[in-house]
Formats: C-alpha cells, structure tokens, sequence
C-alpha cells in the first residue's frame, strides 16, 4: 500500500513507493544521502510519465483532437497544482522552464534586463549557487551594473543587518537562495524581502532546496519571483518553475521567441501571449511537467509539514552522529537549517572518504557544490555532504557516521 494517507509518518512505507531504494551497490543496501543533487522518484511518477507516453500523447495547446486536448489539460492542470504547493494567488503566475537554472536566467535576461542600468545594483549572499551567480555577472558585464554580496557567518548563519546595510537607493534586485544547498541554513526570506521591497528592490528566491524541505507561501514571503526545479521534488528532469507576480510577469519582456508564445505573428507585427504562455516559446516538456504534477501530489498527500518534521530529525540526528566523531568538523551549524549536512574529515581528501562511503553503498556528493564563492569564504576547497530527503532514516545516518570512522581506520 503506498504511504499516502497514513495518519503517522512512516519512513519504511515511503521507501516502499521509491523502486530504485530497494537495490543494491556493491552488495550492499543503497544509502542514498545525495538528494540535495537530485532525488529519486517515487512509483506514481514514473507511472504519471509512463501514462502520458503510453495512452495520452499528443502535443499541447495546439490539436483540436482528443489526445491533445487530454495532454494539455494534464499540462494545465500541474500549473494548478504548482500554484496550490506555492499558494500561488493563480496558475497564470507559475511559468514552466527546464529548471531552476533557466528561471533564473529569464529573469536575468527578460526582466533585469529591461529595467536595470549601468549603476543599478543587484544584492546576492555569499552561500549562492553558481545558477544564483552566474546569470548576474554575465547581466553585469552586459549592462554595467554592480553586484553586492551579503556575507555569511562563521557557522553559517545569514546575518539580516549586514544584509540590510547593503541595501541602497541603487538596489534594484535582490536574488538569494531560500536555503543553502552547502550549509542547510534556512534563509529568513519574508524579512529579507520586507527589507529589500522597502528599498525599493524587486526580490527573486532560488527555491531549489526551499521547496523540498518545508512548505513554502509565496504570498507570506511576498516576493517577486521564486524560483525551483523539479528533479529536487521527486520529479523528472527537464522542468522547472518560476513563479512571478502578476505585475511583474506583466512587466517581463519576451526572452525566446518560437510557437506558443505568441497571440498572432506576421512579418511586420507579432503579438505576444500574455504571461505565462509568453515566457514558454516552442513546445514544452510537457510530460516532465505532468511528471512533477504527480510529485507534487505525492509530496502533498504526505504533507509538507510531516516531511519537514521527519527530516528535522534526521538533521538533529546527523549533526549528533557527526559530532561524536573525533576529527569530522560540520560547516554549517546555524540553528534554523534544513536536512543537509556538510562537514570536512581532519587529514582526510574530501575524495577519498566519499570513494570509500560508496563501497559501503552511501552516496553522498563530494565537491565545492556549485559554491566555488562560499568554499572560499570558509576557507576549505570541498566538503563531503550528505543531503537528506523524506525517504533516509536514522539507520542510514548511523552507517554514514560508521563509514567514516571506516575511511579513518583505512586512510590513516
Ligand atoms: C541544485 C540547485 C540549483 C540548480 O538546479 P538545476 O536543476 O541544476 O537548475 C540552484 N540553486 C540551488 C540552491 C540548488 O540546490
């Protein structure tokens, strides 16, 4: 019986919808502690894929068949279910892109692009993503803007009034993650948007690990855009999401042209589609989108809050395991965090102890993260990080705590 419905939160059940949790790797039972990369997919997505290809396909918004009617309300319908995760005041605010990298870049590339000029500043933090970094500096070598970057805290904290005396009356932007995908730190993301509108700024939230660790509302935030991708939820590949305000999606030029963006095109004048459709040119993935669809309604049967519950405890549990281990340092200890621990092995490569997790069959990412900036704030060059979702156990935590005190008997 699929864990849906149950009263008490029961990781054993969850695991039983996740097929790929039952294998093993080198013999032995797959740990699988790498969902802040991407996480795995429960059965009723794989069947909402196999659905849509097997018995519904056909391309969306476009035929007056049957088929293609069914795939674009299934499409259309997802952009509800978005909203309603989001509590999103309209599906016409959610705009579908690959993932949360491209949702970023739109709004790099459409709105900042439009209504940023040389001067203009844009605030970021230092725990970014390079998808959180990149688009403004490309923007910045554009366009001649200027890029502020809040600082972090030694323990990984996010400082408000460090943050607040970057704002000024150039700041026209102000783009941070929700939660570090490094340090796990929760980013207290209604105040920095209070603080950051009251300056007159427009905010844009990475919501990549924001989404899967905790409800979010995005009108209790009050931002302007907020930004995840699917394959994080226990989607597919390939879609992502941004949301926008009705003003500022309406404000937002046109970023690629092609079919499906477009109200009617001749070749002295096209007209484009209102928002959301305008910022979807050519034909989407739409199946990816149905996928999510079916993520969003396995993650919601479950509740979000008993998701966050369960995974507080998986991150308490960590963060005590770690720290009985002589010579393991966890980066990333501020109070509010999510489910995600980074920590480095005194005398230890990074490499080598996530090499030897893996023949124990723990999976866990090793690496700068796509945080070049923040590992030099911290002044390591990589961290071994174990990224919890609602599927991991305790007893998972303790063989990782086990298999490092393995990689020091072996590589002392
Ligand atoms: C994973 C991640 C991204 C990038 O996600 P993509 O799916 O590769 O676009 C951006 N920001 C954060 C915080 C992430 O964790």
């Amino acid at each position: 019986m699929p864990a849906h419905g149950r009263n008490t939160y029961d990781p054993a059940a969850v695991r039983g919808d996740f097929p790929i949790l039952s294998r093993t790797i080198y013999n032995k039972p797959l740990r699988f502690l790498d969902n802040g990369a991407s996480a795995q997919k429960p059965q009723s997505v794989l069947d909402a894929v196999q659905n849509s290809y097997a018995r519904e396909y056909a391309n969306v918004h476009r035929g007056a068949h049957y088929l293609s009617g069914a795939a674009t309300e299934a499409y259309e319908g997802v952009r509800e279910k978005v909203a309603g995760l989001l509590n999103a005041p309209a599906p016409e605010t959610v705009v579908f892109t690959k993932n949360v990298t491209e949702a970023i870049n739109l709004v790099a590339c459409s709105w900042a692009d439009a209504h940023l000029s040389a001067g203009d500043e844009i605030v970021i933090t230092q725990m970014e993503h390079h998808a959180n970094i990149v688009p403004w500096q490309l923007l910045r070598d554009r366009k001649g803007i200027v890029l502020r970057v809040a600082p972090v805290e030694d323990d990984g904290q996010f400082d408000l009034e460090k943050f607040a005396a970057l704002l000024t009356d150039r700041t026209k932007l102000v783009s941070v993650t929700h939660v570090s995908n490094v340090l796990g730190t929760v980013v207290p993301v209604a105040e920095v948007t209070r603080l950051a509108q009251a300056a007159g700024a427009c905010v844009l939230i990475d919501g990549a690990q924001g989404v899967v660790h905790q409800p979010v509302d995005v009108q209790a935030i009050g931002c302007d855009f907020y930004a995840f991708t699917g394959h994080k939820l226990y989607g597919p590949t390939g879609i992502g999401v941004l949301y926008g305000t009705a003003e500022r999606l309406a404000e937002t030029p046109p970023w690629q042209g092609g079919g499906d963006m477009i109200e009617s095109v001749s070749f002295e004048k096209t007209v484009y589609a209102d928002p959301p459709l305008r910022f979807e040119a050519g034909t989407p993935p739409f199946v990816q989108a149905i996928g999510l669809g079916a993520a969003i309604d396995y993650v919601q049967a479950l509740g979000m809050e008993a998701i966050g519950a369960h995974e507080h405890l998986l991150c308490s549990h960590a963060m005590a395991a770690l720290r009985a281990v002589p010579g393991v340092r966890p980066i990333g200890e501020a109070p509010d965090k999510a489910a995600i621990v980074s920590f480095v092995v005194d005398g230890l490569h990074s490499m080598d102890v996530g090499a030897i997790l893996d023949r124990q069959g723990i999976a866990v990412r090793v690496g700068h993260h796509c945080a070049q900036p923040l590992m030099a704030r911290m002044g390591i060059e990589s961290t071994v990080r174990a990224s919890m979702a609602l599927y991991n156990t305790t007893d998972e935590i303790d063989a990782l705590a086990a298999g490092i005190r393995h990689a020091q008997k072996l590589l002392a």
